[in-house]
């Protein structure tokens, strides 16, 4: 029964915190395109779409890195780069 209680008060604690933070994710992209000086009237626009994203899937600045300039994106960079570390690491082992 005590588990029971444990597991339904950790659930309900992830549930509140996303909650929580899609609410914040969605103020900063508000504030970013206020600064900006776009129209918010709909703030929950930015739940999917950034604030500072025009949309054009042709545009330089918003694209796929990769698609623009065939430059890498972050995650592959920091795969690569811990790749890098651990062959490292072993070849010192
Ligand atoms: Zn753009």
């Amino acid at each position: 029964m005590a588990d029971e209680d444990e597991v339904y008060k950790a659930e309900k604690f992830e549930r509140s915190k996303r909650l929580h933070d899609e609410e914040t994710k969605i103020k900063r992209q508000a504030k970013m395109a206020k600064t900006a000086g776009y129209d918010i009237k709909e703030p929950h626009r930015f739940h999917k779409r950034k604030a500072l994203n025009c949309g054009n899937s042709d545009c330089f600045l918003c694209m796929n890195p990769r698609k623009a300039t065939g430059e890498k994106t972050i995650q592959e960079k920091k795969f690569e780069q811990r790749e890098k570390i651990t062959g490292e690491l072993d070849e010192l082992a």
